[in-house]
């Protein structure tokens, strides 16, 4: 799906296919060299980070293995609700190994401290955090992110995996939901 067929749900296009694209193979290249040599895994939170793991993952160059986790979060409102659940854990015992955890964004970065000192708990090898979006929270909150593909306003956005009720996340670009969709 792409804008035009729904532009009337958005405000405005942040970033096209194109720029997206254009900057995980960007981000993709600085994993290759950080991660020369070292046994990647791949961690996708899930839903969400469908879109970036596909696409970052088949940018590099290097191995990698994949795998997920689902944590609650939003549910299906656009406020964080402040409650962190895990829904669904990993399958690979992550101890000694590099983890790269794959996000689609972070906003309070409320979400991601928990995963974070969850998995620093199953001793990995190291633990790094690479995110699509951000919000300004989590820059202010200097919430220790490797890689970064866009920093964005504080709205609420959709698209390449981020959805909102359900929908949007086959969105190919990223926007500004519009008010009325949700009020
Ligand atoms: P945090 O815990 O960092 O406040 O929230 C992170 C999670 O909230 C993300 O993984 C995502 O599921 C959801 N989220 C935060 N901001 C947005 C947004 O602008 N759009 C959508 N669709 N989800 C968001």
């Amino acid at each position: 799906m792409d804008d035009t067929q729904i532009s009337g749900d958005l405000t405005h296009v942040l970033f096209t296919k194109e720029e997206v694209a254009e900057r995980m193979t960007a981000l993709a290249a600085e994993i290759d060299r950080d991660y020369a040599d070292k046994d990647l895994l791949l961690v996708g939170v899930l839903n969400g980070a469908v879109m970036v793991m596909a696409d970052l993952s088949r940018a590099l160059k290097i191995h990698c293995r994949m795998d997920w986790m689902a944590v609650s979060s939003y549910g299906s409102g656009t406020q964080s609700s402040g409650v962190v659940r895990i829904l669904k854990d990993l399958s690979t015992d992550i101890t000694g190994v590099d983890v790269l955890v794959v996000e689609d964004i972070i906003d309070t970065g409320l979400t991601l401290s928990y995963l974070i000192s969850n998995l620093r708990s199953r001793s990995p090898a190291s633990i790094k955090i690479m995110t699509a979006f951000r919000k300004p929270e989590a820059a202010r909150n200097a919430v220790d992110v490797a890689y970064v593909g866009f920093d964005i306003p504080n709205e609420f956005v959709v698209g390449y995996g981020l959805d909102y009720d359900g929908h949007y996340r086959n969105l190919t670009s990223v926007g500004t939901l519009a008010k009325h969709v949700y009020s």
